[in-house]
């Protein structure tokens, strides 16, 4: 090899360096990161859009001004803005993290093959969704597919399967966690519509379990409470293939992850999903707690807990603060730098 060509060669490894590792680095300094936080609260803070849940007695109670904003890097580094420790319950943001255990426990195509991974562009507890496939075509983001996916979660007994529903949560959080006892019962209580669909589903054979007991492990893991730190982290734990940055321990295996986010894509804000993408490019899921995460692969995970929602069932203030946040910091996965 002649000199000329090692020295091409070296300008070529150096320029390509040069190059090519700012499009990989996150180029955000902490102080970028907290001031979009801080804008957001402050901007957001007073809106009086929305309501809280109601259908569920106990969310009604819940204080609307409660607001709290935290965003986790993959490098495990925290970021907060108002109140990120007052606990709300999780709701349907718990069925991305029992989605995670199932595919761990049965592999990705055990959820496709029975009640699918499809949008249904129909509300979240829509019993005409359903009917229109026999329980298929659509996700386990959805109450029908998240009961069943609740009731594929192994195990002998209740406990059994209860322990680990939790243990993953908690995995995912990296703190223990408990149920919120007055949520539980309250929705216990007034969720015959969840054991209709869950009746429903064991109809067309999607649920092979007892569709009464799926439906109660399913009201116990939405009552689960959290704070919008926990949220935060366990949507950072995601965006960090399934490793949770805080705590360093794997929450769920690496390879599933991107199955996970292609759902809370088409998916986690229901039937106003696509809308979400189209402002934000990241797979998210909302609560009717008042929770939403949103995970930018890679780089970030956010929460927001915010008790009012739209008519979607999604917290106003958390769609706008995640969406100001992300755009503000580069979050979209879909916007690159051309080379
Ligand atoms: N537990 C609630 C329900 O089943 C969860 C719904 C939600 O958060 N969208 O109705």
């Amino acid at each position: 090899m002649t000199r000329t060509t090692h020295s091409i060669q070296g300008l070529a490894l150096g320029l390509l360096l040069l190059f090519s590792a700012p499009l990989w680095a996150t180029e955000l300094s902490p102080k970028q990161i907290q001031a979009a936080l801080d804008k957001a609260y402050t901007q957001y803070k007073d809106i009086k859009e929305g309501a809280n849940a109601d259908y569920i007695p106990a969310l009604a109670k819940v204080d609307p001004k409660l607001y709290g904003i935290v965003l986790v890097t993959t490098d495990g580094s925290v970021y907060s803005a108002g109140d990120v420790q007052s606990q709300v319950s999780i709701q349907s943001i718990s069925k991305v993290f029992t989605m995670a255990l199932v595919m761990d426990e049965s592999g990705t195509a055990a959820l496709a093959e029975n009640m699918g991974v499809d949008a249904t562009g129909q509300v979240f507890n829509s019993i005409y969704a359903i009917e229109q496939n026999k329980g298929a075509e659509m996700n386990p983001l959805v109450n029908p597919g998240a009961i069943t996916a609740t009731s594929m979660v192994k195990g002998n007994t209740y406990d059994d399967i209860w322990n680990k529903i939790l243990g993953t949560y908690e995995a995912f959080a990296g703190r223990s966690l408990t149920v919120l006892e007055d949520v539980y019962r309250s929705e216990a209580e007034t969720n015959q519509r969840n054991r209709a669909i869950a009746a429903l589903m064991a109809a067309y054979g999607r649920i092979t379990t007892d569709p009464l007991r799926a439906t109660d492990i399913y009201t116990r893991q939405c009552s689960v409470g959290v704070n919008a730190r926990d949220l935060g982290i366990m949507a950072a734990t995601l965006a960090n293939a399934g490793k949770n940055p805080v705590t360093g321990r794997q929450a769920m295996q690496a390879e599933n992850v991107p199955e996970v986010l292609a759902v809370m894509a088409t998916a986690g804000l229901y039937d106003d999903a696509g809308k979400w993408l189209y402002q934000t490019g990241l797979p998210a899921k909302s609560g009717v707690g008042g929770g939403i995460i949103a995970v930018s692969p890679g780089k970030f995970g956010i929460a927001v807990v915010s008790p009012p929602l739209d008519a979607a069932g999604n917290s106003v203030r958390a769609q706008k603060a995640i969406a100001d946040i992300s755009n503000a910091l580069g979050g979209n996965p879909y916007q690159v730098t051309p080379r």
